[in-house]
């Protein structure tokens, strides 16, 4: 019997960097048209009954080294101020003690510093991972030199929704179409209630309310199923959807050394 009540301890928000667009429009076509844009990348590190699991690793923090940032794929740059290393540091958690891992998906700013976590434990979905490590990784976009290292962690492949802990705390949320096997994940803080980390099933609240599908999706089908399945998952579980690249959201929620909980 799987506790529904079950809760996680507190999360931190790490600040993965910022993507910067010349062209909004590439998130929602025909809108935002030759709209610079810049995007909020974070990383999120959960704290569940002692052990840490981390979603996303954010931008790749060697990027710090050059203040213009870079452009690293789909013509977007990848601007880092603040490392991921340096924001563990400061918490106290060694890259070492994060037991378990997961990502949205395999883009940039999402694997940027998988190699820092040789022990987790990864949980992937296999669809993910049939692309990551298939034939033709940069068909999808992807740097497999960011992630090359997963393939020594340990791996626990999973196809669809998944309870990470067997207790309800924290549930992968398969949501496909931004590529083949993107998904989200559901928390339940114990304070603030379940939050729902959206991965890049939209890149803003609003594209997301409106259903706008990015140019460079995999499959604009799946994506618009997913954005229902997640609207239908904030209304059952009451649930606060929390969009990663959105920068005016996460500009209001504490980052660490801060935790929410
Ligand atoms: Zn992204």
């Amino acid at each position: 019997m799987t506790d529904m009540q079950a809760t996680v301890d507190k999360i931190f928000i790490l600040d993965g960097g910022v993507a910067e667009v010349e062209d909004g429009s590439i998130y929602s076509p025909g809108i935002n048209v030759g709209v610079p844009m810049t995007l909020s990348c974070n990383a999120y590190l959960i704290r569940h009954r002692g052990g840490w699991l981390l979603w996303d690793t954010g931008t790749q923090d060697d990027l710090v080294t050059e203040p213009e940032g870079r452009i690293v794929a789909h013509g977007i740059r990848g601007v880092v101020r603040n490392t991921v290393a340096s924001q563990l540091r400061e918490i106290g958690v060694t890259p070492d003690e994060v037991g378990t891992i997961a990502i949205s998906h395999a883009h940039f700013d999402h694997v940027g510093n998988c190699r820092l976590f040789r022990n987790a434990r990864w949980i992937a979905q296999k669809a993910e991972y049939d692309a990551m490590f298939g034939p033709r990784p940069e068909d999808f976009g992807y740097l497999p030199e960011l992630y090359a290292t997963m393939r020594q962690n340990a791996v626990e492949l999973v196809e669809g929704d998944h309870d990470v802990f067997g207790d309800g705390a924290v549930r992968l949320i398969f949501t496909p179409g931004h590529t083949l096997g993107h998904s989200s994940l559901l928390v339940r803080l114990p304070e603030s209630g379940p939050v729902l980390l959206s991965g890049d099933v939209a890149h803003n609240r609003e594209n997301f309310r409106l259903r706008r599908v990015p140019v460079f999706n995999a499959d604009h089908e799946a994506t618009i199923a997913s954005m229902e399945k997640v609207d239908a998952l904030l209304r059952s579980d009451k649930a606060t959807l929390w969009v990663n690249h959105d920068t005016g959201q996460s500009e209001t929620l504490p980052h660490a050394p801060k935790w929410i909980a």
